[in-house]
Formats: C-alpha cells, sequence, structure tokens
C-alpha cells in the first residue's frame, strides 16, 4: 500500500469517527429542551424586557427572574444546540453577515451566527444567536482587575456597590459559569511548548508565573449529568471547534447556565425577532 492511500484510509476513519460523533450528538441532543418559545406567545406587558441575550442580556435576565420581575428576552439570532453548529467553512459561509461600510448589510441574514462589521475606522465580530458571542468565542476566563471599577466612567451606585461587585457578584458569575483550568490529564498542548520555546530565548522576569500560564477556560471537561441548572454537559473532547460553536455541548456558553436558570425563573425567551423595539411599541 503507498504512503497516500494509508493517508487517504485515516482520512477517511477520521470522518467516520467524526460522523458517529455527530449521530452520537445529535442523537443526545434532540431530547435537549429547547429555551425558547414562539413569537406569538409575547405578551403585551412585562416588568422587565432585556433586548439581547449574551453576557450581558443572559445575566441581567436570570438575576431579574430570580428576584421575581417577569421577564420577556428578545434575541434577533437563531437558538443554537450542540450539534447544529457548522464544522466545515461552507457551512460557516452560509451562517455570515456582513456589514461593510455601515450602510445596510452586505451579505447575510440578520440572524445568521457570525457578524462581522466593518468601516475603516471599525471592526466589530459578533456571534448573533441566543447566547451571544458566547457561542462563538475563545471561552478564555481572564479575571478583572478590581480598580477597573474605579473608574470615573462608571455610574456612581455601581462604583458604591464595588464591594459586592467585586465579591458576590463576581462570585455569581464564577458559580455559574464555572472557569475551569486545561486539566493535566488532557492531551500534551504543543502550541504552549512552542510559545515556551520561543519566549525561553529572551530574559524574561517570571516567565513561567506571569507570562507563560495557562488561563481558565469556560470549558466543562467532566461529563456532568446534570450541570448546575440541571441541564446535561457532556466533557469537552479537544476538538479545538470552540469558535466555530461547540458541538459537544461542553462549552459552558449562556444556553448552558444563565438562560436555562432564567427560563427555570419564569423569564420567557424569544428568538429571530428582527425589530426588538417595535415589539416593544
Ligand atoms: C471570535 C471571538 C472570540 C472571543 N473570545 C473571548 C474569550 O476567549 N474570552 C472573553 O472573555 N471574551 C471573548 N470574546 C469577547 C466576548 O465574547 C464578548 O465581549 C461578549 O460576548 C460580549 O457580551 P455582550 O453581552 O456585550 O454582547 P454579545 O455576547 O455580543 O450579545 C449581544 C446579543 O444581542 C443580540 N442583539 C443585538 N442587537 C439586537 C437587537 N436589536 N434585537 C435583538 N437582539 C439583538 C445579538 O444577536 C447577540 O446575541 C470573543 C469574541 C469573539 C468575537
Ligand atoms: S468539545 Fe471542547 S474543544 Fe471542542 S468545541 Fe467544545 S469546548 Fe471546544
Amino acid at each position: 500500500m503507498k504512503d497516500g492511500e494509508e493517508y487517504e484510509i485515516s482520512d477517511i476513519s477520521c470522518q467516520l469517527t467524526l460522523g458517529i460523533l455527530s449521530l452520537k450528538n445529535s442523537l443526545n441532543w434532540a431530547s435537549f429542551p429547547k429555551l425558547a418559545v414562539p413569537n406569538t406567545e409575547i405578551k403585551p406587558l412585562y416588568d422587565v424586557v432585556v433586548i439581547g441575550s449574551g453576557y450581558g442580556g443572559s445575566i441581567a435576565a436570570s438575576r431579574c427572574a430570580r428576584a421575581g420581575q417577569s421577564v420577556c428576552v428578545l434575541e434577533r439570532g437563531k437558538e443554537w444546540r450542540p450539534g447544529d453548529f457548522p464544522e466545515h467553512s461552507a457551512g460557516v459561509f452560509k451562517e455570515f453577515q456582513l456589514t461593510v461600510g455601515g450602510e445596510g448589510r452586505t451579505h447575510g441574514k440578520p440572524n445568521d451566527l457570525f457578524d462581522l462589521f466593518y468601516t475603516d475606522d471599525l471592526t466589530v465580530v459578533q456571534g448573533s444567536g441566543l447566547g451571544g458571542t458566547s457561542l462563538i468565542n475563545a471561552n478564555v476566563s481572564i479575571d478583572m482587575e478590581d480598580a477597573v471599577f474605579e473608574d470615573s466612567a462608571w455610574p456612581l451606585a455601581l462604583r458604591n456597590d464595588k464591594s459586592d461587585l467585586i465579591n458576590v457578584d463576581r462570585k455569581h458569575f464564577y458559580d455559574m459559569i464555572e472557569p475551569t483550568p486545561y486539566p493535566d490529564d488532557y492531551p500534551h498542548l504543543q502550541k504552549f511548548d512552542r510559545m515556551e520555546d520561543t519566549l525561553s530565548k529572551y530574559d524574561i522576569e517570571d516567565l513561567d508565573k506571569k507570562i507563560l500560564r495557562r488561563l481558565d477556560l469556560y470549558v466543562s471537561f467532566e461529563d456532568k449529568k446534570p450541570n448546575q441548572v440541571g441541564v446535561p454537559q457532556p466533557k469537552c473532547t479537544g476538538c479545538g471547534n470552540c469558535v466555530g460553536g461547540c458541538n459537544v455541548g461542553a462549552k459552558n456558553t449562556l444556553n448552558m447556565n444563565y438562560l436555562p436558570d432564567a427560563k427555570a425563573h419564569g423569564a420567557e425567551l424569544f428568538t429571530e425577532v428582527r425589530e426588538a423595539m417595535s415589539v416593544m411599541c
């Protein structure tokens, strides 16, 4: 057998493994409860209307619902569940909206998952879907410096509440989103080694402690049946597709924690709401 043929066969077996994994996931997740309800169920009145379901919107929805408010979440994007995300560039392209020059969408639809906005001054990449940009981000957790909230740009009420913000609120967030170190028993990270090789050529003080370190990730590295809000989450397979959307369900995106929590406390979630403002009028 020639080398090329061996490669082809291993390629096929790799595709088969992926196929089986996708099938397994789709079977698992077919029973995953949908969070959004049909838009025909939007009521005329709520205590709180949250527009967008990223970190800002999901946390607000969960906190307000837990405080006993009637909450409605209006999201322009679709509901995405593990197994739904594109695995190849063609699928990504189908889910890609582009606005160049700030004068209307150049490509795609407003509910497409990947949203790129480009002008000469500003480039924005964001996610559009139930869970916002958490669906397509890299899930790296870097703790904030407490000093950030000393800036006078923040409202006075928030600065006066700094102790709660830094202690209780941070704990709430971490309990829910669960930043976790990359485990030692997971595959060795070769990219990390290459970075270490490169940086060790320079005389950098505290290289190991300050600069070259593994950051925590919003990822589940253990099977959770269920997680802290009752959602089953399989452990990370290390596939590396986090920024395309996690088809395993291991990434701690907002549809795995804050949004189901909001729903469990009575919030109503709506997707593909084109004109959130007109719904409110
Ligand atoms: C590729 C990528 C990788 C990233 N990696 C990291 C990382 O590793 N670590 C990290 O901390 N941060 C990362 N980020 C940044 C992080 O994801 C964002 O800062 C964060 O998601 C912003 O939260 P948000 O609530 O402000 O907005 P978003 O999460 O963007 O949510 C906004 C939501 O509002 C919806 N929306 C907007 N307009 C309307 C409307 N009119 N009506 C209804 N809905 C609307 C959008 O569809 C979206 O769902 C990354 C970002 C990207 C793009
Ligand atoms: S299984 Fe792990 S590596 Fe793969 S997309 Fe999900 S979180 Fe990322």
